[in-house]
C-alpha cells in the first residue's frame, strides 16, 4: 500500500506509541549515507540496529540477513536535526501573564507533547527547550517521553530561565505581582544564581538558560561574574549555560563569563564576535524568517524588514568570522496550517539566504547542536554506539538544505516514527 501526506504519517506514528520496543536487529538499506561532519556521502551502506542504538555500519548485508529491514537505497539517510531553541510548552500569542491565568501547567505540558512529536515527525530527533514551560511543565514532557509513555524527540530541557529581578519583563505593574515567577527565576548578585542554578537542576533541568537582557537600562544586565558563577554550576553537573544576549553590552560577559552558547545576539558587533570565535562560543542565532514576521502583520513591514536584513548581515559577518554556529528557532507560537515542526524547518532558508552553503547548514543542525549539548558521543552522527537517530530525504540536503522539508523517514532509537512513500 502506498503512503503519503500528513495523514500517513501521523498515523504511523499513533501506531507506536502503543508498540513494544523490540530487540531484533534491522538492517537499514542507505543508498547514500551522509557524515555531516565532514560533508561527505558513502555508498551503499547498510547501519545495523539493536534496540535502540547503531551497532555496526558495514558494506555489505550480514548472512543470514536479519529478519527485518528497512530499505533506503534510493534516500539519502543522515543522522536526525537538531534545534537548539524550542519553547515547547510555550504559546506567545497571549501575554505572559495572561498565560500564566488561562492556562494550567497540565495543559503546558500536553502542548509541549503535541508540539514535540510535530517537531520529531519534521525530523528533529533532538531538541534543547530553553525555558517557558510553566512550572517545570517541561521536566515532566521529558520525563514522559523518556519513560516511554509517548514518542518524541530527546528533550534537553532548561527548567525555569534564570533573570535578573523581573525576568524578561519590560512592563508589569505591581498592582498585578510579579506574575513573571511562573516562568522565571529572579536572580541577582553571585549567591542568588548559584542559588537559581541548583534548584533548576534539582528539579530537572538538563541546560541552564540565563536571561541577560537590558531592558532600557542597565538593570537586566548580568555581569561576568554572575555568569561565571552560573557556568561553573552548570559544568560541575554537567550541563552547559545558554544565555540570550541581544547586543555587545550583554554578551561580551556572558562570552567572558564561560556561556556555552549565546542566544540571538542580533546587535552583537565584529570584535564581539572574533571573541566568541576565540573562546569556542557557539551562537545561537535563531533568526526568524521574514514570512513568519510579515505574517503576524508587524506595525511597520519596511521596520521588520530591515531588522531581518541586519540579521542575516550578522549571520553572515559571524560565518565569515569561524563562529560555531548551532541552529536554532525559537519558534513560539503556530502559524494557520503550520504546525512548530514545518515552522522550524523555514529558518532554513534564511541561512541560504545570508550566502550560507547548504553542506554548513546541515552541519549546524547535527553535528554542531550535538556538540553545543555535549552529547556528540552518542547522538548526531550515524555510527557504532550513537543512538538511532536518524531521518532520510529523497535528494542530497548537501546539495540543497530545502529538501530537508521534505523528509520522508524518521526513526528515533531504532523506531520508525515516521514515513512516506514505499512501506518496508
Ligand atoms: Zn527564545
Amino acid at each position: 500500500m502506498k503512503r503519503s501526506g500528513v495523514c500517513a504519517i501521523v498515523a504511523l506514528a499513533s501506531t507506536l506509541l502503543i508498540e513494544p520496543a523490540l530487540a531484533e536487529i534491522i538492517a537499514l538499506k542507505a543508498g547514500h549515507l551522509i557524515d555531516p561532519a565532514t560533508a561527505t556521502v558513502s555508498q551503499n551502506k547498510i547501519v545495523l540496529i539493536e534496540g535502540a542504538k547503531i551497532v555496526d555500519v558495514v558494506d555489505r548485508m550480514p548472512v543470514p540477513a536479519p529478519a527485518r529491514v528497512i530499505d533506503l537505497s534510493a534516500s539519502w539517510v543522515l543522522p536526525g536535526l537538531m534545534d537548539l531553541h524550542t519553547h515547547l510548552s510555550y504559546d506567545y500569542t497571549a501575554a505572559l501573564c495572561t498565560n500564566y491565568l488561562a492556562h494550567g501547567n497540565g495543559y503546558r505540558t500536553l502542548m509541549g507533547l503535541r508540539n514535540a512529536q510535530d517537531m520529531l515527525r519534521a525530523g528533529f530527533t533532538t531538541v534543547r527547550d530553553v525555558g517557558n514551560a510553566g512550572q517545570y511543565a517541561d521536566t515532566d514532557l521529558r520525563r514522559a517521553i523518556e519513560a516511554g509513555l509517548f514518542v518524541g524527540p530527546t528533550i534537553v530541557n532548561a527548567g525555569k530561565i534564570i533573570a535578573p529581578f523581573g525576568g524578561q519583563q519590560d512592563a508589569v505593574s505591581h498592582d498585578v505581582g510579579p506574575c513573571w515567577n511562573y516562568e522565571y527565576i529572579d536572580a541577582d548578585g553571585v549567591e542568588e544564581v548559584r542559588k537559581a542554578v541548583r534548584t533548576n537542576l534539582f528539579y530537572g533541568a538538563r541546560v541552564i538558560k540565563l536571561v541577560s537582557d537590558a531592558r532600557g537600562g542597565t538593570h537586566g544586565v548580568y555581569t561576568e561574574e554572575e555568569i561565571r558563577v552560573a557556568a561553573e554550576e552548570a559544568h560541575r553537573a554537567g550541563v552547559t549555560l545558554a544565555v540570550h544576549a541581544k547586543d555587545d553590552l550583554t554578551a561580551k560577559a556572558a562570552v567572558l563569563g564561560g556561556a556555552d552558547s549565546i542566544e540571538h545576539a542580533y546587535a552583537v558587533t565584529d570584535p564581539v564576535l572574533k571573541l566568541m570565535k576565540q573562546k569556542g562560543t557557539y551562537l545561537v542565532n535563531t533568526d526568524i524568517p521574514l514570512s513568519h514576521v510579515l505574517a503576524g502583520n508587524p506595525a511597520n513591514p519596511a521596520v521588520a524588514r530591515e531588522r531581518a536584513r541586519a540579521k542575516l548581515a550578522r549571520l553572515r559577518r559571524a560565518y565569515d568570522l569561524g563562529v560555531l554556529i548551532a541552529f536554532g528557532t525559537d519558534v513560539t507560537h503556530d502559524l494557520p496550517g503550520r504546525d512548530r515542526g514545518r515552522m522550524s524547518l523555514d529558518f532554513i532558508d534564511v541561512w541560504l539566504e545570508a550566502g550560507i552553503g547548504s553542506p554548513y547548514i546541515v552541519k549546524a543542525m547535527t553535528t554542531h547542536g550535538a556538540r553545543l549539548m555535549r552529547i556528540d558521543g552518542e547522538r548526531g552522527a550515524i555510527a557504532k554506539g550513537q543512538y538511532a537517530d536518524l531521518i532520510a530525504t529523497p535528494a542530497n540536503p548537501l546539495d540543497d538544505a530545502r529538501v530537508l522539508a521534505e523528509v520522508s523517514f524518521v526513526m528515533k532509537e531504532g523506531r520508525v516514527v515516521a514515513r512516506t512513500g514505499s512501506p518496508e
